[in-house]
């Protein structure tokens, strides 16, 4: 159901591995900032897969919307039934889903898709804005 969806999963696997061979710091691998750890606490998804790095929690996914046809401001988080109702009537938007660490505060971009009603879908409104 998700149009253009890109994963990360490769990418992010071998950001671990560099990690683990000392090719990258710890700080610059775990540095979800008081943002996006507040955006998972109020926003995220929780789910069944531990932190790759520290493996004391779960990670917690985040969905960050994009897109300039939203309204407000892009670039917020919003929870999974949120983008799903948006995503019936919307015009697209982008769909940036990180996940997160609340205990060593690890994030990572695993995918990103395309939600909303195509452009050719909707009528063309020349709203006076
Ligand atoms: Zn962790």
């Amino acid at each position: 159901m998700h149009r253009q969806q890109i994963d990360y999963a490769l990418a992010r696997r071998a950001t671990l591995a560099r990690m683990r061979a000392g090719e990258v710091q710890l700080k610059d691998v775990c540095d979800a900032d008081t943002y996006l750890l507040r955006a998972a606490k109020f926003h995220g998804q929780s789910t069944d897969r531990p932190c790759p790095v520290c493996r004391k929690e779960q990670v917690t996914q985040v969905s960050w919307l994009f897109g300039s046809t939203i309204g407000g401001p892009s670039g917020t988080a919003r929870t999974e039934p949120e983008i799903a109702v948006l995503a019936t009537r919307s015009p697209e938007f982008t769909v940036h889903v990180v996940e997160v660490c609340r205990t060593c505060r690890w994030n990572y971009l695993i995918q990103s898709y395309v939600a909303g009603v195509p452009a050719r879908a909707t009528k063309r409104r020349r709203a006076a804005k």
